[in-house]
Protein backbone atom coordinates (compact mmCIF):
# COMPACT_ATOMS: atom_id res chain seq x y z
CA UNK A 1 0.00 0.00 0.00
CA UNK A 2 1.35 3.25 -1.00
CA UNK A 3 0.75 5.75 2.39
CA UNK A 4 1.14 9.18 0.16
CA UNK A 5 -2.07 7.85 -1.81
CA UNK A 6 -4.21 7.59 1.38
CA UNK A 7 -2.65 10.15 3.31
CA UNK A 8 -3.79 12.42 0.42
CA UNK A 9 -7.05 11.12 0.18
CA UNK A 10 -10.25 13.71 0.38
CA UNK A 11 -13.18 13.27 2.62
CA UNK A 12 -16.00 15.28 2.68
CA UNK A 13 -18.69 14.32 4.96
CA UNK A 14 -22.75 14.48 4.49
CA UNK A 15 -24.14 16.99 6.46
CA UNK A 16 -26.32 14.73 7.92
CA UNK A 17 -26.48 10.72 7.60
CA UNK A 18 -29.97 9.60 6.78
CA UNK A 19 -29.24 6.06 8.80
CA UNK A 20 -31.54 7.05 11.20
CA UNK A 21 -34.85 6.75 8.87
CA UNK A 22 -33.14 3.39 6.84
CA UNK A 23 -34.76 0.41 7.38
CA UNK A 24 -32.60 -2.42 7.71
CA UNK A 25 -34.69 -5.45 8.18
CA UNK A 26 -36.96 -4.65 4.62
CA UNK A 27 -34.14 -3.13 2.77
CA UNK A 28 -34.02 -4.76 -1.07
CA UNK A 29 -30.66 -5.84 -2.27
CA UNK A 30 -29.34 -3.51 -4.34
CA UNK A 31 -31.64 -0.61 -4.04
CA UNK A 32 -30.21 1.47 -1.57
CA UNK A 33 -26.93 2.98 -0.42
CA UNK A 34 -24.66 4.89 1.93
CA UNK A 35 -24.19 8.00 3.02
CA UNK A 36 -20.80 7.94 0.73
CA UNK A 37 -19.17 7.11 -2.28
CA UNK A 38 -15.37 6.67 -3.25
CA UNK A 39 -13.91 7.90 -6.55
CA UNK A 40 -11.05 8.51 -8.46
CA UNK A 41 -10.44 10.05 -12.07
CA UNK A 42 -8.06 8.67 -14.24
CA UNK A 43 -6.56 11.31 -16.78
CA UNK A 44 -3.56 12.43 -18.52
CA UNK A 45 -2.43 8.48 -18.26
CA UNK A 46 -3.18 7.93 -13.87
CA UNK A 47 -5.03 7.47 -11.54
CA UNK A 48 -5.93 10.81 -9.55
CA UNK A 49 -6.64 11.39 -5.76
CA UNK A 50 -8.88 9.56 -3.54
CA UNK A 51 -12.07 11.09 -3.14
CA UNK A 52 -14.87 10.14 -0.08
CA UNK A 53 -18.07 12.09 -0.84
CA UNK A 54 -21.79 11.98 -0.34
CA UNK A 55 -23.46 9.54 -2.36
CA UNK A 56 -25.14 11.48 -4.71
CA UNK A 57 -25.31 11.84 -8.85
CA UNK A 58 -22.84 11.95 -11.52
CA UNK A 59 -22.76 14.13 -14.34
CA UNK A 60 -21.10 13.28 -17.42
CA UNK A 61 -21.18 14.69 -21.43
CA UNK A 62 -24.04 12.56 -23.06
CA UNK A 63 -21.48 11.79 -25.35
CA UNK A 64 -19.25 9.99 -22.96
CA UNK A 65 -17.93 6.59 -24.16
CA UNK A 66 -19.91 4.72 -21.66
CA UNK A 67 -23.08 5.82 -23.45
CA UNK A 68 -22.24 4.49 -26.80
CA UNK A 69 -19.26 1.73 -26.64
CA UNK A 70 -20.20 0.44 -22.98
CA UNK A 71 -17.00 0.31 -21.93
CA UNK A 72 -17.91 -0.38 -18.39
CA UNK A 73 -16.67 -3.02 -15.40
CA UNK A 74 -17.51 -3.80 -12.17
CA UNK A 75 -16.98 -5.92 -9.16
CA UNK A 76 -19.36 -7.30 -6.19
CA UNK A 77 -18.14 -8.76 -2.73
CA UNK A 78 -19.39 -8.19 0.74
CA UNK A 79 -17.82 -7.03 4.58
CA UNK A 80 -19.60 -8.45 7.98
CA UNK A 81 -19.11 -7.49 11.67
CA UNK A 82 -18.08 -9.54 13.98
CA UNK A 83 -19.90 -9.65 17.44
CA UNK A 84 -17.20 -7.20 18.92
CA UNK A 85 -17.82 -4.76 16.19
CA UNK A 86 -14.68 -5.49 13.87
CA UNK A 87 -15.71 -5.26 10.34
CA UNK A 88 -13.76 -8.31 7.83
CA UNK A 89 -13.77 -8.22 3.75
CA UNK A 90 -13.87 -11.82 1.67
CA UNK A 91 -10.95 -12.35 -0.46
CA UNK A 92 -10.52 -8.83 -1.39
CA UNK A 93 -7.43 -9.87 -3.14
CA UNK A 94 -9.43 -11.90 -5.69
CA UNK A 95 -11.92 -8.92 -6.59
CA UNK A 96 -9.07 -6.80 -6.88
CA UNK A 97 -7.28 -9.32 -9.44
CA UNK A 98 -10.17 -9.94 -11.37
CA UNK A 99 -11.20 -6.15 -11.39
CA UNK A 100 -8.14 -5.44 -13.10
CA UNK A 101 -8.23 -8.85 -15.22
CA UNK A 102 -11.68 -7.26 -16.11
CA UNK A 103 -10.41 -3.54 -17.24
CA UNK A 104 -7.90 -4.92 -19.46
CA UNK A 105 -10.23 -7.16 -21.50
CA UNK A 106 -12.10 -4.01 -22.11
CA UNK A 107 -9.20 -1.94 -22.49
CA UNK A 108 -9.12 0.41 -19.25
CA UNK A 109 -6.32 0.78 -16.90
CA UNK A 110 -5.91 -1.26 -13.88
CA UNK A 111 -5.96 0.46 -10.75
CA UNK A 112 -3.39 -0.14 -8.22
CA UNK A 113 -3.79 -2.09 -4.95
CA UNK A 114 -3.69 1.23 -2.50
CA UNK A 115 -6.74 3.05 -4.13
CA UNK A 116 -9.05 -0.15 -4.82
CA UNK A 117 -8.46 -1.91 -1.95
CA UNK A 118 -7.29 0.43 0.17
CA UNK A 119 -9.81 3.25 -0.64
CA UNK A 120 -12.22 0.54 0.08
CA UNK A 121 -10.94 0.43 3.77
CA UNK A 122 -11.36 3.79 4.08
CA UNK A 123 -14.98 3.95 2.43
CA UNK A 124 -15.83 0.87 5.22
CA UNK A 125 -14.44 3.03 7.89
CA UNK A 126 -15.99 5.99 7.28
CA UNK A 127 -19.73 3.59 7.01
CA UNK A 128 -18.90 1.57 9.76
CA UNK A 129 -22.40 1.77 11.33
CA UNK A 130 -24.14 1.13 8.11
CA UNK A 131 -22.32 -2.38 8.56
CA UNK A 132 -25.02 -4.54 10.64
CA UNK A 133 -23.89 -8.16 12.99
CA UNK A 134 -25.47 -11.07 12.97
CA UNK A 135 -25.52 -14.04 10.44
CA UNK A 136 -27.73 -12.72 7.23
CA UNK A 137 -26.53 -9.25 7.44
CA UNK A 138 -23.75 -7.86 5.43
CA UNK A 139 -22.66 -5.05 3.52
CA UNK A 140 -22.59 -5.42 -0.51
CA UNK A 141 -19.86 -3.49 -2.31
CA UNK A 142 -19.85 -2.20 -5.56
CA UNK A 143 -16.72 -0.94 -7.49
CA UNK A 144 -16.88 -0.10 -10.73
CA UNK A 145 -15.25 1.55 -13.46
CA UNK A 146 -16.74 3.41 -16.69
CA UNK A 147 -15.17 5.42 -19.67
CA UNK A 148 -15.62 9.11 -19.34
CA UNK A 149 -14.13 11.09 -22.30
CA UNK A 150 -16.45 13.16 -24.51
CA UNK A 151 -16.97 11.90 -28.24
CA UNK A 152 -18.72 9.41 -29.93
CA UNK A 153 -15.55 8.30 -31.41
CA UNK A 154 -15.15 4.08 -31.64
CA UNK A 155 -11.93 3.53 -29.95
CA UNK A 156 -11.06 3.09 -26.33
CA UNK A 157 -11.79 6.18 -23.93
CA UNK A 158 -8.80 8.04 -22.63
CA UNK A 159 -10.22 9.03 -19.07
CA UNK A 160 -12.37 6.68 -16.55
CA UNK A 161 -13.90 7.08 -13.59
CA UNK A 162 -13.26 4.56 -10.55
CA UNK A 163 -16.43 4.64 -8.16
CA UNK A 164 -17.66 2.15 -4.97
CA UNK A 165 -20.65 2.08 -3.85
CA UNK A 166 -22.09 0.38 -0.56
CA UNK A 167 -25.46 -0.91 -0.04
CA UNK A 168 -26.57 -2.50 3.11
CA UNK A 169 -27.63 -5.99 2.39
CA UNK A 170 -29.70 -8.96 4.13
CA UNK A 171 -29.98 -12.37 3.11
CA UNK A 172 -33.17 -13.84 2.58
CA UNK A 173 -34.30 -17.22 1.32
CA UNK A 174 -35.47 -16.54 -2.10
CA UNK A 175 -36.60 -19.61 -2.32
CA UNK A 176 -35.28 -22.73 -5.00
CA UNK A 177 -35.49 -21.70 -8.17
CA UNK A 178 -36.56 -22.83 -12.06
CA UNK A 179 -34.23 -22.72 -14.72
CA UNK A 180 -34.37 -23.03 -18.22
CA UNK A 181 -31.27 -24.84 -20.04
CA UNK A 182 -30.30 -22.23 -23.54
CA UNK A 183 -30.97 -23.89 -26.67
CA UNK A 184 -30.41 -20.79 -28.75
CA UNK A 185 -28.69 -17.68 -27.24
CA UNK A 186 -25.81 -17.66 -25.54
CA UNK A 187 -24.07 -15.17 -22.85
CA UNK A 188 -20.93 -15.04 -24.01
CA UNK A 189 -18.74 -16.03 -26.82
CA UNK A 190 -15.37 -18.03 -27.58
CA UNK A 191 -12.77 -15.51 -27.40
CA UNK A 192 -15.43 -12.64 -26.15
CA UNK A 193 -15.85 -11.23 -23.06
CA UNK A 194 -17.48 -13.19 -20.52
CA UNK A 195 -14.21 -13.99 -18.44
CA UNK A 196 -14.67 -10.38 -17.64
CA UNK A 197 -17.72 -8.62 -15.20
CA UNK A 198 -18.63 -6.21 -18.09
CA UNK A 199 -21.28 -4.38 -17.76
CA UNK A 200 -22.66 -5.74 -21.71
CA UNK A 201 -22.51 -9.52 -20.72
CA UNK A 202 -25.53 -8.20 -18.20
CA UNK A 203 -27.49 -6.31 -21.17
CA UNK A 204 -26.71 -9.36 -23.48
CA UNK A 205 -28.54 -11.60 -20.67
CA UNK A 206 -31.51 -9.61 -20.03
CA UNK A 207 -33.48 -10.35 -23.03
CA UNK A 208 -33.18 -14.50 -23.42
CA UNK A 209 -34.02 -14.32 -19.37
CA UNK A 210 -37.15 -11.85 -20.01
CA UNK A 211 -37.89 -14.60 -22.21
CA UNK A 212 -37.28 -17.70 -19.87
CA UNK A 213 -39.69 -15.35 -16.88
CA UNK A 214 -42.42 -14.94 -19.18
CA UNK A 215 -42.03 -19.18 -20.00
CA UNK A 216 -42.39 -19.84 -15.92
CA UNK A 217 -38.91 -20.09 -15.41
CA UNK A 218 -36.68 -17.53 -12.76
CA UNK A 219 -32.98 -17.95 -15.09
CA UNK A 220 -31.43 -19.40 -18.06
CA UNK A 221 -28.33 -22.04 -17.24
CA UNK A 222 -26.08 -20.66 -20.19
CA UNK A 223 -24.53 -23.32 -22.42
CA UNK A 224 -21.48 -23.22 -24.89
CA UNK A 225 -21.49 -22.32 -28.15
CA UNK A 226 -23.09 -25.44 -29.32
CA UNK A 227 -25.25 -25.67 -26.66
CA UNK A 228 -24.45 -29.37 -25.89
CA UNK A 229 -22.74 -28.56 -22.44
CA UNK A 230 -23.41 -26.21 -19.02
CA UNK A 231 -21.63 -22.77 -17.88
CA UNK A 232 -23.56 -20.34 -15.66
CA UNK A 233 -26.69 -20.43 -14.59
CA UNK A 234 -27.87 -16.75 -14.85
CA UNK A 235 -25.45 -14.52 -13.23
CA UNK A 236 -23.78 -17.35 -10.98
CA UNK A 237 -20.97 -20.08 -11.28
CA UNK A 238 -23.50 -23.68 -11.36
CA UNK A 239 -22.85 -26.92 -9.33
CA UNK A 240 -24.67 -29.94 -10.39
CA UNK A 241 -24.51 -33.29 -7.60
CA UNK A 242 -24.74 -36.75 -9.85
CA UNK A 243 -24.79 -39.03 -7.00
CA UNK A 244 -22.76 -38.23 -4.02
CA UNK A 245 -19.90 -36.46 -6.65
CA UNK A 246 -20.00 -32.99 -7.37
CA UNK A 247 -19.36 -30.93 -10.78
CA UNK A 248 -18.98 -27.49 -11.82
CA UNK A 249 -17.57 -26.80 -15.10
CA UNK A 250 -13.83 -25.55 -15.44
CA UNK A 251 -13.52 -21.74 -15.74
CA UNK A 252 -12.90 -20.49 -19.59
CA UNK A 253 -12.88 -17.16 -21.61
CA UNK A 254 -16.67 -18.20 -21.54
CA UNK A 255 -16.86 -18.60 -18.01
CA UNK A 256 -16.54 -16.05 -15.04
CA UNK A 257 -14.18 -16.92 -12.51
CA UNK A 258 -16.67 -16.81 -9.10
CA UNK A 259 -14.82 -16.10 -6.11
CA UNK A 260 -17.52 -18.33 -4.19
CA UNK A 261 -17.17 -20.94 -6.94
CA UNK A 262 -13.71 -21.21 -6.13
CA UNK A 263 -14.37 -21.03 -2.28
CA UNK A 264 -17.38 -23.80 -2.44
CA UNK A 265 -14.57 -25.94 -4.18
CA UNK A 266 -11.82 -25.70 -1.44
CA UNK A 267 -14.56 -25.85 1.20
CA UNK A 268 -16.19 -28.98 -0.23
CA UNK A 269 -13.12 -30.91 -0.50
CA UNK A 270 -12.13 -29.63 3.28
CA UNK A 271 -15.78 -31.14 4.40
CA UNK A 272 -14.75 -34.80 1.90
CA UNK A 273 -17.25 -34.03 -1.14
CA UNK A 274 -16.13 -35.59 -3.92
CA UNK A 275 -15.64 -32.70 -6.40
CA UNK A 276 -15.08 -32.72 -10.14
CA UNK A 277 -14.24 -29.62 -12.03
CA UNK A 278 -15.09 -31.09 -15.34
CA UNK A 279 -17.46 -29.75 -18.15
CA UNK A 280 -20.70 -30.86 -17.83
CA UNK A 281 -22.69 -32.37 -21.05
CA UNK A 282 -26.55 -31.40 -20.88
CA UNK A 283 -27.49 -35.08 -22.42
CA UNK A 284 -25.20 -36.25 -18.95
CA UNK A 285 -28.08 -34.06 -16.84
CA UNK A 286 -30.80 -35.07 -18.53
CA UNK A 287 -29.89 -38.68 -18.43
CA UNK A 288 -29.26 -38.41 -14.43
CA UNK A 289 -32.61 -36.74 -13.81
CA UNK A 290 -34.38 -39.59 -15.89
CA UNK A 291 -32.40 -42.39 -13.84
CA UNK A 292 -32.73 -40.27 -10.17
CA UNK A 293 -29.37 -40.23 -9.84
CA UNK A 294 -29.67 -35.98 -10.16
CA UNK A 295 -29.36 -34.56 -6.51
CA UNK A 296 -29.18 -31.12 -6.62
CA UNK A 297 -28.23 -28.08 -8.87
CA UNK A 298 -27.32 -24.37 -7.16
CA UNK A 299 -25.61 -21.81 -8.62
CA UNK A 300 -23.36 -19.70 -6.36
CA UNK A 301 -22.57 -16.18 -5.98
CA UNK A 302 -21.52 -13.27 -3.93
CA UNK A 303 -25.23 -11.48 -3.41
CA UNK A 304 -26.99 -14.96 -3.27
CA UNK A 305 -23.87 -17.32 -1.75
CA UNK A 306 -25.87 -20.38 -3.00
CA UNK A 307 -29.44 -20.56 -4.63
CA UNK A 308 -31.14 -23.64 -4.93
CA UNK A 309 -32.54 -25.25 -8.67
CA UNK A 310 -35.72 -27.35 -7.87
CA UNK A 311 -35.99 -28.22 -11.63
CA UNK A 312 -35.30 -27.30 -15.42
CA UNK A 313 -36.55 -27.44 -18.64
CA UNK A 314 -34.71 -28.14 -21.81
CA UNK A 315 -36.32 -28.12 -25.60
CA UNK A 316 -39.62 -27.71 -23.37
CA UNK A 317 -39.54 -30.65 -20.98
CA UNK A 318 -39.09 -30.15 -17.52
CA UNK A 319 -37.49 -32.09 -15.54
CA UNK A 320 -38.03 -31.62 -11.21
CA UNK A 321 -35.33 -32.95 -8.73
CA UNK A 322 -36.35 -34.68 -6.18
CA UNK A 323 -37.26 -33.20 -2.59
CA UNK A 324 -34.33 -33.80 -0.45
CA UNK A 325 -34.10 -32.80 3.37
CA UNK A 326 -31.86 -30.03 4.61
CA UNK A 327 -29.52 -31.38 6.03
CA UNK A 328 -28.71 -34.03 3.32
CA UNK A 329 -27.97 -30.85 0.29
CA UNK A 330 -24.67 -30.04 -0.39
CA UNK A 331 -26.13 -26.73 -1.51
CA UNK A 332 -27.05 -25.84 2.13
CA UNK A 333 -24.11 -27.51 4.13
CA UNK A 334 -21.79 -25.14 1.53
CA UNK A 335 -23.94 -22.81 2.23
CA UNK A 336 -24.05 -22.90 5.84
CA UNK A 337 -20.23 -23.25 5.64
CA UNK A 338 -19.19 -20.32 4.21
CA UNK A 339 -21.77 -17.81 5.43
CA UNK A 340 -20.52 -18.64 9.11
CA UNK A 341 -17.09 -18.04 7.88
CA UNK A 342 -17.66 -15.13 6.44
CA UNK A 343 -19.32 -13.61 9.66
CA UNK A 344 -16.84 -14.98 11.70
CA UNK A 345 -19.42 -17.51 13.75
CA UNK A 346 -16.30 -20.09 12.59
CA UNK A 347 -12.69 -20.64 12.11
CA UNK A 348 -11.34 -19.37 8.96
CA UNK A 349 -8.68 -21.93 8.31
CA UNK A 350 -8.03 -20.92 4.61
CA UNK A 351 -7.38 -16.77 6.12
CA UNK A 352 -10.27 -15.46 3.55
CA UNK A 353 -11.10 -13.15 5.67
CA UNK A 354 -9.43 -9.54 5.92
CA UNK A 355 -9.97 -7.02 8.59
CA UNK A 356 -10.37 -3.81 8.37
C1 LIG B 1 -20.18 -12.08 -10.59
C2 LIG B 1 -20.53 -13.31 -11.38
C3 LIG B 1 -20.47 -14.61 -10.83
C4 LIG B 1 -20.17 -14.87 -9.37
O1 LIG B 1 -18.91 -14.43 -8.97
P1 LIG B 1 -18.61 -14.23 -7.41
O2 LIG B 1 -17.21 -13.76 -7.39
O3 LIG B 1 -18.80 -15.55 -6.77
O4 LIG B 1 -19.60 -13.24 -6.91
C5 LIG B 1 -20.72 -15.68 -11.66
N1 LIG B 1 -21.06 -15.51 -12.94
C6 LIG B 1 -21.14 -14.29 -13.50
C7 LIG B 1 -21.51 -14.17 -14.92
C8 LIG B 1 -20.89 -13.15 -12.74
O5 LIG B 1 -20.99 -11.94 -13.30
Amino acid sequence: MDSNILNNLKLTKVAASKIDTFDFENVKFGEKFTDHMLVCEYKNGEWGTLEIKPYAPITLDPSARVFHYGQAIFEGMKAYKEENNDIWMFRPDQNFERFNKSAIRLAMPAIDETRFIGGLKELIKVEKEWVRKGLGNSLYIRPFMIATESGVIASPSNEFLFCILLSPAKSYYAGKIKVQIADYYSRAANGGIGAAKAAGNYSAQFYPTKLAQEAGFNQVIWTDSNHTHLEEAGTMNVFFRINDTLFTAPTSDRILDGVTRKSLIQLGESLGYDIKIESVQVDTILNAAKNGTLKEIFGAGTAAVVNQIEGFSYKDQYYQLPEMADEESYALQLKNALTKLQNKLADDPFNWTVKI
